[in-house]
């Protein structure tokens, strides 16, 4: 202000505010452990719940949190604060690790996992410079050599850890771009842009591919138009013919396709795209072969299951989500690169994180290879939880979870009231109640909305084939087949008992 300090300023500088709000010092760790004792309390009731949800709706939530101030003038003990929290926030939470929470992609964490996310979280560490997360970095670069061997990549793969398969197909498309740029048309995309013909660049892909490729295709400038949607043959798995015309058809056209992107595992049917097929049409027709095993890639762990992604290996780039069925806490996701040389393609020099002159000394330099600057360290979660349990009961997990699903979808077809609409696939059952009258297009949403309002289950609904159904997306090894049989039951009866208000 006046440039003029009070002695009292002078003093304040050597004694700082709230030692105990911080680790480091006797104070600190004793204040982290009572908070984290307590953290931990909150999250244990939180999760052992009768019901996977409490029922409450938004506006219901809105109101608990109109009065409450984000930022008051002085605040509380901290125990304070995560009673409140605990009241308000962990009391409606959707119990992922509830049998009956069967909507979506979203698992059960392991509990190596959570120590892990402790760890990660105490530490934090920041993946982007060697120096902010020294051993970190060299860690990270163990698992994705690993995971490098999982997908039986050839020497000189190389990998990130990722946000997730939103991210990682990302990277896959921006470096097929780059690619395919900087050879046919001499052009360094990062540093000139777009060439002049990028209207004419085409991704390849199957109508059932996940949303975010179309993402991509929009936010690298090359827009949503520039993706091909390949029909899907009647397991949903992308249709050889149709993609051999659909090629045939652009190249015809004068467009050039230059990124064919496979999925392992869609996320409405668990589809498995042939890849072994996608590779050889890759390499005959020289587009980047992008995989998104976001949710299959927990296939390679099985030896029963791992044939399913045959061709994997011959892919330019695959995604694969950990918080999926690697069971681990959000967010775990990696990007993983058959030719690691290629991720030259996005580097960037930032002077004050990877001097040049790093390269050659050996020193790790992952945020040359991810799309994001400060990063967590999520590489630990899996390290953690990987050798904590083996190979083989991860393995267990994920065919226990592929043969409930069978066996739910065999209790559907045998079943008066159900219907199942398509053979299972991964770990998905796909289904309707069948009203005796009404538009099971209105019922089964309804269905739906109504075991989530009564926190009885928490299932999907999605659309196949033009009609509403419903979902099951089994990633929990808690989840039984009578529990299942139960979820099935309540459905039949929500379904009667929505038929019965309607018709009268
Ligand atoms: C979940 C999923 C994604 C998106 O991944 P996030 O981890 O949610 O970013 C992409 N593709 C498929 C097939 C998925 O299942």
């Amino acid at each position: 202000m006046n440039g003029e300090k009070s002695l009292d300023g002078e003093e304040r500088l050597d004694q700082p505010p709230l030692d105990d709000a911080f680790l480091g010092s006797d104070a600190g760790s004793a204040a982290y452990a009572a908070a984290t004792d307590a953290a931990t309390r909150a999250v244990v009731t939180a999760t052992n719940r009768a019901t996977p949800y409490s029922g409450a709706d938004p506006d219901a939530l809105r109101d608990r949190f109109a009065d409450r101030r984000v930022l008051p003038e002085s605040g509380q003990p901290v125990e304070e604060t995560l009673a409140e929290v605990t009241d308000d926030v962990l009391s409606d939470v959707v119990g992922v690790f509830d049998p009956g929470c069967v909507a979506h992609l979203q698992c059960p964490p392991t509990i190596p996992g959570l120590a892990a996310e402790v760890l990660v979280a105490g530490t934090n560490q920041s993946m982007d410079s060697f120096d902010q997360a020294p051993a970190p970095s060299v860690c990270e670069e163990r698992v994705v050599s690993e995971l490098c061997d999982l997908v039986a990549f050839p020497a000189g793969a190389d990998g990130v850890f990722t946000s997730g398969g939103t991210q990682s197909n990302f990277q896959g498309l921006l470096l097929a771009r780059a690619w395919f740029c900087r050879d046919r048309f001499d052009r360094d995309v990062q540093a000139e842009g777009l060439p002049s013909r990028a209207d004419d660049l085409r991704v390849v892909t199957s109508e059932a591919a996940h949303f975010t490729a179309a993402q991509a295709a929009a936010q690298l400038g090359l827009g949503e138009d520039c993706v091909v949607e390949v029909p899907t043959d009647d397991s949903y798995r992308m249709d050889l013919d149709a993609l051999d015309s659909t090629i045939a058809d652009l190249r015809a056209d004068g467009t050039r396709p230059f990124a064919l992107f496979g999925t392992a595992g869609t996320t409405d049917h668990g589809a498995v795209d042939p890849l072994s097929e996608l590779a050889r049409r890759a390499t005959e027709h020289d587009l980047w072969f992008h995989v998104d095993a976001a949710y299959g890639g927990a296939l390679l762990l099985s030896d029963r299951e791992r044939a399913t992604l045959d061709g994997i290996a011959q892919a330019d780039s695959v995604a694969v989500d950990f918080h999926k069925l690697f069971y681990q806490p959000i967010s775990c996701g990696a990007f993983l690169l058959r030719n690691g040389s290629r991720f030259r393609l996005q580097d960037r020099n930032a002077a004050y994180l990877n001097p040049e002159t790093d390269d050659e000394s050996g020193i790790p330099n992952l945020v040359g290879k991810s799309l994001q600057t400060t990063r967590r360290f999520d590489a630990l979660k899996p390290y953690v939880t990987f050798r904590t349990l083996g190979r083989e009961r991860l393995a267990d997990w994920v065919e226990y979870v592929v043969d409930l699903a069978t066996a739910t979808s065999a209790d559907v077809r045998d079943h008066p009231d159900l219907e199942l609409v398509c053979e299972p696939q991964l770990s998905t059952v796909l289904f309707r109640y069948r009203p005796d009258e009404g538009d099971p297009d209105e019922i089964n949403p309804a269905i739906r909305g109504r075991l989530l309002r009564d926190g009885r289950a928490v299932i999907a609904r999605t659309e196949v084939d033009g009609e509403a159904t419903l979902k099951f997306t089994l990633l929990n090894p808690r989840a039984t087949r009578s529990s299942l049989r139960g979820l099935l039951e309540s459905v039949v009866e929500y379904g009667t008992e929505i038929e019965r208000e309607r018709s009268t």
